[in-house]
């Protein structure tokens, strides 16, 4: 048996019917860059998350990055995150002129530690930005505190938690601004780039806008310093397209999770697990092995492919070097980088395919 990490075509075909229709629609509209089919679905996702304001940007980073800009994150300010990501979230912190502050995960949830969050704020920090990895919220609650005791602006990375809940409130709202990607793999994906920023604030969505849009209020009026990173319509299109499938695929990707758990038996791996207090969308099922490089090579070799979110912790990359970031300063981070592979989990799978994946994994004994 064959099984790909990801398989967008299957994805295109089955739902080939609503995609071409949306495209078809915005190729005969003449209207490419902000109008209609934006506004519309920015309406909706504001709609499904339960916000007031949606903004529609280029990608997820813009997203952080434009989100870092409207909290009023200045050069020179220090932004706290994990290292323990997608190297975009720091590509963001960066782009703001900001330098990052990494505290640890935890090692059952792979999330930031509430409890480290304080020894990491200086007089300096200007921001958190915690990461709802894996599709799992951070404890949002415990943030939140810290965040109020400190008076920092808490920017949510939701670029994997799409629908996901802290204590039954959505991932992207817990936070003074919320942002997500609709990269093409993620639980809502575009056929290309694009990203969201969520907020309640009517002044923040404002600043969003023209930021997004050269700095412009009016048109030929420039009022401040902006960013070309807009949505597009065709992007906007086929998003709004599937929007109604999301809430139906997130429970394909737990019930493939579920699955997973039943039939992995091997005692030798560490599953992953949900915190009581989340509602987990499974953007992935990150499993850990003691000797996960030769368990992916077993994998492979049985024509299951998977992939390791994230190899390296940001700060040990080249870029982040300039930090000067002593190895050991997330130990936890730094261990999960060694024993974690991600499974194959999209809604196009099939229960065989996931009992495969899971038969073959029982069979590894090292
Ligand atoms: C995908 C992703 C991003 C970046 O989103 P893009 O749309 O690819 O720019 C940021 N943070 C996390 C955690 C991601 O998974």
């Amino acid at each position: 048996m064959q099984v790909l990490f990801g398989d967008l075509g299957r994805h295109y075909r089955t739902y080939k019917t609503e995609i071409d229709a949306a495209v078809q629609r915005v190729l005969e509209s003449g209207w490419f860059v902000l109008g209609k089919e934006v506004e519309r679905f920015e309406k909706r996702f504001a709609e499904y998350v339960g916000v007031q304001h949606a903004v529609g940007v280029g990608s997820g980073t813009e997203a952080i990055h434009l989100a870092l800009l409207a909290a009023d994150v200045q050069p020179g300010d220090e932004v706290i995150t994990v290292a323990n990501t997608a190297i975009p979230t720091l590509s963001a912190i960066s782009f703001a002129g900001a330098t990052p502050v990494f505290v640890d995960v935890d090692s059952d949830f792979y999330t930031l530690r509430p409890d480290l969050l304080e020894t990491a704020i200086t007089p300096r920090t200007r921001a958190i930005v915690p990461v709802h990895l894996f599709g799992q919220c951070c404890n949002m609650s415990e943030i939140r505190e810290v965040a109020i005791k400190y008076r920092l602006p808490v920017v949510e990375d939701c670029a994997q938690a799409h629908g996901s809940e802290w204590e039954g409130i959505p991932a992207g709202t817990w936070g003074l601004l919320g942002c997500f990607s609709f990269y093409p793999s993620k639980n809502l994906g575009a056929f290309g780039d694009g990203g969201m920023v969520v907020t309640e604030d009517d002044e923040l969505a404002e600043r969003l806008k023209r930021l997004r849009n050269y700095g412009q209020t009016r048109r030929y009026v420039h009022e401040s310093i902006g960013f070309n990173s807009r949505l597009d319509e065709m992007q906007a299109a086929i998003l709004d397209a599937q929007l109604d499938f999301l809430e139906s695929w997130n429970d394909r990707r737990r019930a493939i999770a579920n699955l997973y758990r039943q039939q992995i038996t091997n005692p030798r791996i560490v599953l992953p697990k949900e915190a009581t207090n989340a509602f987990h969308i499974y953007h992935l099922f990150v499993i850990q092995s003691e000797n996960r490089d030769k368990l992916r090579e077993f994998l492979l070799k049985r024509g299951v492919e998977t992939q390791i979110h994230y190899p390296i912790p940001c700060y040990q990359q080249k870029a982040y070097a300039h930090l000067g970031v002593a190895t050991g300063h997330c130990p936890t981070t730094e261990r999960l980088a060694g024993r974690i592979l991600s499974l194959p989990i999209y809604p196009e799978l099939d229960d065989e395919q996931i009992i495969y994946i899971a038969q073959c994994i029982n069979e590894f004994d090292q």
